[in-house]
């Protein structure tokens, strides 16, 4: 497909305006370019063509399976999308007086309430821009805790190393030195381990679960009972909320604070890059230490972001879970865990899993066996099934499974789509199994073939250079 600068003809233009019939504002000499701007010359038409061809290349959740486990990449209802359109939510300034935008503020309290409710905790803010930004948020509550209580001594936070990549990363930025503690043979923390890395320096725990495993750790009120007594606070990653909303709550579990990734569990569309949530919720005791937006109090943790975050994810949020309902959220949880399982089910006679036995909401394969035995790794088969015309799972994650395949289906696709999905995957394998050098240069059928992957990652050309 060729550039749209590649098909700029010199003299084609495209006059959609009227002359322009007011005196011309004369700009500063220093303001103005020295150069015309490179800008394509072509025709609507094939302008409009254009677009269209590059949408058709763009792969999401509306042209197939998207099993990119740890994402969610679920179907996320049209109604979302129109109620987030409307007027009177787009139409919004941020400064305009608060009497004006009523309505936007209430939808700012409902969701509060219903995320509240569903979390187990009294009190949330919408306000973070992402996961990875509302486990920040949530961690500085936590640290700004101890250190008004001048328990300055905590400075460490407990991270199993089944929890998402993010946690030790939000520690760190917060200042804490992290401390790991491994997981046993079936994925769970090691209650042992954890026992003997808690003491007086510790500020916390951050727990992903279910974790990048896939796996609910069932050991998670002793967990919580075990960093409380020995003084810290516990932080729930509830990123992967998406199996258990509606059905068990982590405030219950004995969590003081968590955040939720409203654009994976709470249907915004994402992947993209596009505007995303990380509401954090805590505990009655930790409120007044929250960002504010018009009160606070003078122990808050101060501003994270601008006026509300992004308050049209919030929308999309507040009318998935109404649209749902209080039967469609467990519903639609179970659903989540049942089509994993059933995935699960369909590929372990081919498939090695890292965990045997039931699976929340995705679930890991291993291929250290057939890369070290025939010669192809979990990166071939990705790479091949992008030639079926499936998203691949998620690779070399979590990083405790060596050559590991991540997928998570989501409760939003049909078991025929899991049937024909799995026989790809099994297809895929048994294609490398008879020649794994072929694999090699998978994928075949796309735009892009197999880059370099080091070259890709250190040298990246993102730019339309013009030549000269
Ligand atoms: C996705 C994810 C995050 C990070 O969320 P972002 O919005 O990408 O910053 C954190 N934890 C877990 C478990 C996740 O799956």
């Amino acid at each position: 497909m060729k550039l749209v600068f590649e098909k700029s003809r010199p003299g084609v233009s495209n006059i959609y305006l009227d002359r322009c019939d007011v005196p011309a504002y004369e700009l500063d000499e220093k303001y103005l370019r020295k150069t015309e701007a490179a800008l394509p010359e072509i025709s609507e038409n094939d302008l409009s063509r254009h677009y269209s061809e590059l949408e058709r290349r763009a792969y999401g959740v509306n042209n197939g399976f998207y099993p990119l486990g740890s994402c969610t990449m679920k179907y996320n209802p049209k109604i979302n999308e129109a109620a987030a359109s409307l007027e009177g939510f787009t139409q919004i300034h941020p400064l305009q007086p608060a009497e004006t935008v009523k309505g936007c503020r209430e939808v700012l309290d409902l969701t509060e309430k219903y995320l509240c409710e569903i979390t187990g905790m009294d009190a949330m803010t919408l306000a973070p821009a992402a996961g990875a930004h509302g486990e920040f948020t949530g961690m500085m509550l936590i640290k700004r805790y101890h250190e008004l209580r001048n328990d300055k001594k905590r400075t460490k936070v407990i991270v199993p190393d089944s929890s998402h990549g993010t946690n030790p990363a939000t520690g760190t930025m917060n200042g804490m030195q992290v401390v790991s503690v491994p997981s046993t043979e079936d994925g769970y923390v090691d209650l042992e381990a954890l026992k003997a890395a808690v003491n007086d320096e510790t500020a916390g725990l951050m727990l992903t679960n279910p974790n990048t495993l896939g796996l609910f750790d069932r050991n998670i009120e002793e967990i919580t009972r075990i960093v409380h007594e020995a003084g810290g606070l516990c932080y729930y990653d509830g990123a992967n909320m998406n199996p258990i909303m509606g059905v068990v709550r982590p405030g219950d579990m004995g969590f003081d604070c968590i955040h939720l990734n409203l654009h994976k569990t709470f249907s915004t569309p994402h992947g993209g890059g596009g505007p995303g949530a990380g509401a954090v919720g805590c505990k009655e005791f930790l409120k007044e230490y929250l960002p504010y937006d018009e009160e606070y109090s003078e122990k808050s943790v101060g501003k994270v972001r601008g006026f509300h975050g992004n308050f049209l994810v919030v929308v999309r949020a507040l009318a998935y879970i109404l649209s749902l309902g209080k039967e469609g959220i467990p519903a639609s949880a179970e659903m989540a865990v049942v089509n994993a399982n059933y995935m699960k089910a369909l590929l372990k006679d081919t498939y090695t899993m890292a965990n045997e036995g039931y699976c929340m909401h995705e679930f890991v394969m291993t291929l250290e066996k057939e890369k070290k035995e025939y010669g192809f790794s979990a990166l071939d088969i990705a790479k091949g099934l992008l030639d079926r015309g499936i998203h691949p799972p998620t690779m070399y994650f979590p990083l405790i499974v060596h050559e590991a395949l991540m997928a998570e289906p989501t409760e939003t696709e049909s078991r025929e789509t899991l049937e024909e999905a799995s026989a790809q995957f099994i297809e895929v394998y048994q294609e490398a199994l008879k020649d794994p050098a072929s694999m090699h240069n998978k994928p075949e059928l796309t735009p892009i073939g197999r880059p370099d992957e080091v070259t890709a990652a250190r040298k990246p050309v993102l730019r339309y250079l013009p030549e000269e």
